[in-house]
């Protein structure tokens, strides 16, 4: 499902609910490439202050959402990995952004930045505020942030911390410097009508942010039933550039 005129469409699907292995299986040639690229990521760093990030060019898709939205769940399914990402519930731990390369095991051409989960409440005070302190100033100012994915539970829609969030991106979402993605998370646990209404009400949300230069859309995401995992993996691999394949060797022409 789309908001904005430069994304191109996302067809919002109905849960199928095809066991695990089918859903990579009968993927697209295009789905297939972009599943096999997020397969290969593999753990950089971590880092508890920006800092600490890695320095470089390489572009950056960041993971963001309310703790318990499903982000570690997410993308470990879209990289069809057991534990890449896991969720950390211990307060010492709640600040760390995990890094994670993405493309040619020589070349890394994207990497996936874990963002620690928001409004987790077991948190202590002065944690969160260092988490907004670190979270703003890495979605406001890191020069190479080139896109973003928000996990939003589906049942529970836009949360403050979300719209604050999203009020963060703003300037830089409307000039089209980063691209935001939000999944509509265990979109399994909502019957069609219900899927549709949070469809709805997400895109009302998002329209507040979006401009003509804007990347922005919505899809149900699921990890149980597979929704949505093939358009988020092309559109993730879209947000990239791949680099052109080796042309062949050119031979001299004989008349
Ligand atoms: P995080 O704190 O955002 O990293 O959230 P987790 O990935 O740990 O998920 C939070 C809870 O939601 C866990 O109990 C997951 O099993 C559950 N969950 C995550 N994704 C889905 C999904 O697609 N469907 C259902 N039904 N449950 C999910």
């Amino acid at each position: 499902m789309t908001i904005s005129s430069k994304q191109r469409p996302l067809q919002p699907r109905q849960p199928v609910r095809p066991p695990a292995a089918d859903a990579a299986a009968s993927a697209s040639p295009q789905a297939k490439t972009a599943l096999a690229w997020l397969h290969g990521a593999r753990f950089l760093t971590t880092a508890s202050q920006l800092d600490q990030l890695p320095l470089g060019e390489l572009p950056e898709i960041a993971f963001v959402g309310r703790s318990n939205a499903g982000k570690s769940t997410a993308i470990n399914t879209l990289a069809q990995r057991k534990r890449l990402a896991f969720a950390s519930r211990t307060p010492g731990r709640t600040q760390h952004i995990n890094l994670f390369e993405v493309g040619p095991k020589d070349k890394a051409n994207a990497l996936l930045t874990d963002l620690p989960g928001y409004g987790y409440a077991a948190v202590e005070r002065a944690a969160k505020l260092r988490w907004q302190e670190v979270m703003s100033d890495y979605l406001q100012l890191r020069r190479n942030l080139h896109g973003v994915v928000l996990m939003v539970d589906s049942r529970l829609g836009f949360t403050d911390l979300d719209r604050r969030l999203l009020d963060l991106l703003a300037p830089r979402l409307a000039n089209g410097e980063v691209r935001l993605l939000a999944l509509l998370t265990k979109s399994d646990k909502l019957n069609k009508s219900q899927c549709q209404l949070a469809l709805a009400s997400a895109q009302t949300v998002l329209a507040e942010v979006s401009t003509d230069n804007a990347d922005i859309a919505v899809t149900a995401f699921s990890a149980l039933s597979r929704q949505g995992l093939a358009d988020v993996a092309e559109v993730l691999y879209g947000w990239v550039p791949h680099g052109l394949p080796t042309p062949p060797a050119v031979g001299l022409e004989t008349a």
